[in-house]
């Protein structure tokens, strides 16, 4: 039996999911897990689309967070300002805000990363797969 992606080779082993036939560079691409490009392909494609939904709620959710903060800072700033203590609003808001953009930051470059990661081994998978003779 040959690999169904590159059928001049001969297979080493069969995708636990779709059952295709694989060969030693088919295999190694998933680490030996067992899945065949093709299913590791589709398992992309659906992270990949879940990386855009999370990162669409969680611009909607900063968005969101972002006018409460100002809100009540602005708020605060207004009950505080004629007591003459608007510095230390300032600095309650800045301490806030600080660890609100750090979190927020981090996880939307998290998610940039990755699917930068996604996207790029879609793209080669797609290639090869099409072609069905090129090196994975
Ligand atoms: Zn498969
Ligand atoms: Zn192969």
């Amino acid at each position: 039996m040959n690999c169904f992606i590159h059928p001049h080779k001969a297979a080493v082993a069969t995708c636990k999911r779709c059952g295709k036939a694989m060969c030693e560079n088919c295999s190694a691409y998933s680490g030996h897990s067992g899945e065949c490009p093709e299913c590791r392909n589709a398992d992309y494609k659906r992270e990949r689309a879940a990386l855009i939904d999370e990162r669409k709620s969680k611009i909607r959710r900063i968005v969101f967070e972002a006018v409460i903060i100002a809100l009540v800072v602005l708020f605060t700033l207004l009950m505080i300002i004629e007591a003459g203590a608007a510095m230390l609003v300032f600095l309650i808001a800045a301490l806030i805000l600080v660890p609100f953009i750090v979190r927020n930051a981090k996880r939307l470059k998290a998610i940039k990363e990755r699917l930068t990661f996604v996207e790029g081994e879609i793209a080669k998978l797609d290639a090869a797969l099409g072609r069905g003779v090129a090196e994975i």
